[in-house]
């Protein structure tokens, strides 16, 4: 049920948001990579070490829900970098580093997801020309491994930063469950960065508040020949309400979407259950709320005209953010992405991420771009090039919190 709320969520986040823009960069990247070989050869060797991890940590399998392994995995990785690391009873990753080259700095937390979409099972990763690709039949699981390889090794090249928590959720690609988990009181840090985003050239500010509602109707089982008229049909007064709800794009920033139905059994059967999976969400918290509460009416009301029962559920996954484009973490993002070379702008995402979850707990978290493209395909892949950029904007993120 939830995950393929979220697949449609994060699907359109990564093919309806981004797309456009993936494919004029791949272009971009194209021509520098022809015209200069030179500076893609030297690059391969100095990225060795990295790339090298995250080709060995995408062959650790970690769909959502199969995450420990990795963990495991991950946690003496950071152990090996001087980390004190915590795996909480959920399984989610908390690791905490102490200050290095700068004394009396505010901590900061930087975060990724360990859980791959699927296909994620015997993931081949192959190297060729300054780009990172699975064998074509699984995902790559740049989406997150990508940006936690730039972390680790942003962690053992920097020679400055501040004190550093690391959050490393699981089950996020299923509904953010891993980071609801999350005991918020292990961080010291206010404010941090989400290391999940896909280009490098956009910074995440904000996203939606998020409605799960789940309609369960019960009418009453007949035979569809033989006594119709003891029946009462459940999908049909399902398809009453979901004739009456408002779907689609509401206004800019507000949608809604009946997105499963599972209900009957045979042909010849009044059939006397259904459900329906719909969710809605704003990026104005209010307006979510308030549309979600005329939805759950509305399914009340026409559910119950031919005489059916309904129970609904509705779960607010998460608030919306909004952090001001002048907030010292994207001031941050921006002068550390200048560095390398990019020039970001500010977003606002009708999809959510872990950072929508940290900011509701009061930790100020901007998303930051990792490289990864075509994420949640068997197309996905990440440049050599993106990798080693993203890695130096995390170092100088951390030298730019330790001054
Ligand atoms: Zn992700």
């Amino acid at each position: 049920m939830v995950l393929f709320v979220v697949k449609v969520f994060t699907t359109e986040r990564t093919k309806g948001f981004h797309k456009g823009r993936n494919e004029v960069k791949t272009q971009k990247i194209f021509q520098i990579k022809f015209n200069s070989h030179f500076k893609i050869k030297n690059e391969k060797f100095m990225n060795e070490r990295m790339i090298n991890q995250f080709m060995e940590m995408v062959q650790i399998e970690s769909e959502s829900g199969n995450e420990a392994n990795f963990m495991n995995y991950l946690k003496a990785e950071f152990e090996k970098l001087g980390g004190e690391v915590t795996i909480d009873s959920y399984g989610n990753l908390i690791a905490k580093f102490a200050e290095k080259g700068c004394t009396g700095k505010e901590p900061i937390l930087m975060s990724c997801h360990a859980d791959t979409v699927q296909p994620g099972k015997g993931i081949e990763p192959v190297l060729k020309d300054g780009v990172i690709r699975s064998k074509g039949d699984t995902i790559l699981g740049a989406d997150d491994k990508a940006g936690i390889a730039e972390l680790l090794e942003a962690l053992r090249v920097a020679e400055v930063h501040p004190p550093v928590e690391v959050g490393i959720s699981r089950q996020e690609e299923v509904g953010l469950l891993g980071i609801k988990e999350m005991d918020f009181s292990m961080f010291k840090a206010k404010k941090g960065y989400l290391l999940d985003n896909d280009e490098l050239e956009t910074i995440i500010i904000g996203g939606p508040s998020y409605y799960a509602i789940d309609a369960t109707i019960k009418g009453r089982g007949a035979h569809a020949g033989m006594e119709p008229e003891k029946g009462i049909n459940a999908i049909q007064a399902a398809a009453f309400a979901i004739a009456k709800l408002k779907l689609g794009r509401l206004d800019e920033e507000t949608t809604a979407n009946v997105g499963v139905i599972n209900g009957g059994i045979i042909r010849n059967g009044v059939p006397d259950n259904v459900t329906f999976l719909a969710e809605c969400r704003s990026l104005n918290h209010e307006k979510a709320e308030k549309l979600s509460k005329e939805m759950e009416k509305i399914i009340r009301e026409e559910v119950t005209k031919n005489g059916s029962k309904v129970e609904i559920f509705i779960d607010n996954k998460c608030k919306a953010v909004e952090i001001s484009p002048d907030a010292e973490v994207v001031e941050t993002a921006k002068k550390a992405l200048k560095s390398v070379g990019v020039d970001a702008t500010t977003t606002f995402i009708t999809g959510f991420t872990d950072a929508s979850i940290y900011n509701n707990n009061g930790i100020e978290m901007a998303g930051v771009g990792i490289g990864a493209r075509l994420e949640h395909s068997t197309d996905e892949h990440i440049y050599v090039d993106d990798m080693e950029k993203a890695k130096n904007m995390i170092v100088e993120i951390f030298k730019l919190s330790a001054v």
